[in-house]
């Protein structure tokens, strides 16, 4: 079961399922369906036929499921009148052109993490995520009731785009490694797969970020032409096979402890839409955005049950490395923010609601964990 799924996912990851394929396996039985029992004045609205772009391959596990989940959501709340197509990266255009190709109407919508933009608009990394920045809950918090969308908003609009929060992985895992981390030193040369801000810290570490395609990591890892890489957490990572080939797994994330997803969609299209179809788009984005935050959760939790269960060695990062990684953090985000006015205006929002947002989960969620949750079975070495 396990490797027929591993097999399955990697032929997902080097792009060799169809799409037709893809939308079945999704059960994306809505399509084409007729509407009935829908009001007069609905049944003659203008319908819209879109398409959406996504950074991700197709039927990606989680985040590629939740967007033919946005698209049936949409098409049933909306009574068939946005009918929306989903294709993964490098079925209509390449991955990293979903941007681009929104913001220019060649597709309506489109789905990836804002970090991806951060060449284009480099303030968009703080709405994805950023090496020692906020969680899943803080970053939401901060979105959604502390002025963060605003921000993300003004940013989008200078490229013709609105952009939703669409989902969130949660904090990620800091890696497949297959030497042992005991200070800073042992990163000195190591070449990782380490995409974004956490690539730069890692080369201010000594080390060497390497860019490598989804499709990619696993036979670099095997052949050595990288000595780690990160991916995302233990059920995609064990999906990719990793724990076949390396010899530590690194906790926790400290370069992406909570990425936010997204939806952007044209804006000039978005402003003519009437208001209902409006709150419809901004109501699915939000219900997937819980959904995969959920799905997350769940399904990381059981798979990080069978990585025990098969003896695999879980590390966490000395605390001298994680204190100096920091360091380098502050040093490249004052980088970005010295040189773009706009970084700096975002970063000052962010980091003031991530300094209360510590201060508040000092005495709620760390005293739970620490003292009130039942105590972990899982030890790390
Ligand atoms: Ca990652």
């Amino acid at each position: 079961m396990k490797i027929s799924r591993k097999s399955f996912f990697k032929g997902l990851a080097l792009g060799t399922i169809s799409l037709p394929f893809a939308i079945r396996a999704l059960g994306g039985k809505n399509y084409g369906q007729e509407e009935k029992g829908n009001a007069p004045n609905v049944i003659t609205a203008k319908r819209y036929r879109w398409k959406m772009v996504t950074t991700w391959p197709p039927n990606f596990p989680i985040i590629g499921e939740a967007c033919t989940r946005f698209a049936e959501i949409v098409e049933q709340m909306s009574g068939g009148r946005i009918q929306i197509r989903v294709y993964g990266g490098g079925e209509l255009v390449p991955a990293l052109e979903a941007f681009d190709t929104v913001r220019s109407g060649g597709a309506e919508i489109g789905s990836g993490g804002a970090y991806y933009w951060a060449g284009k608009a480099p303030a968009a990394q703080f709405f994805a995520s950023v090496p020692f920045g906020m969680n899943a809950q803080q970053l939401s918090s901060w979105l959604f009731s502390g002025g963060g969308m605003a921000l993300w908003e003004e940013l989008y609009s200078n490229f013709n785009l609105v952009p939703m929060p669409g989902g969130n992985t949660g904090v990620q895992m800091g890696g497949w490694f297959n030497r042992e981390i005991n200070s800073v030193a042992d990163l000195k040369g190591l070449k990782m797969r380490i995409p974004g801000l956490g690539g730069n810290v890692l080369e201010k570490a000594g080390g060497a970020p390497v860019l490598l395609a989804g499709g990619e990591i696993y036979t670099g890892l095997e052949r050595g032409v990288i000595d780690a890489t990160e991916w995302l957490g233990p059920y995609h990572d064990t999906l990719m096979g990793f724990d076949d080939i390396a010899k530590y797994y690194y906790a926790p994330g400290w370069h992406e402890p909570g990425t936010m997803l997204e939806f952007f969609i044209n804006k000039a299209l978005f402003d003519s839409l009437p208001g209902d179809l409006q709150a419809m788009l901004r109501t699915a984005a939000f219900s997937i955005y819980a959904w995969t935050l959920a799905e997350m959760e769940a399904k990381n939790a059981e798979a990080l049950s069978r990585l025990v269960r098969k003896g695999i060695d879980i590390r966490r990062f000395p605390d001298e490395v994680i204190e100096q990684m920091r360091g380098f953090t502050e040093e490249a985000i004052a980088d970005i923010t010295a040189a773009d006015p706009f970084s700096r205006k975002v970063y000052e929002s962010y980091d003031a609601f991530r300094m209360k947002a510590v201060n508040y989960s000092q005495i709620t969620e760390k005293v739970f964990y620490d003292q009130i949750q039942r105590k972990p079975t899982l030890e790390l070495g």
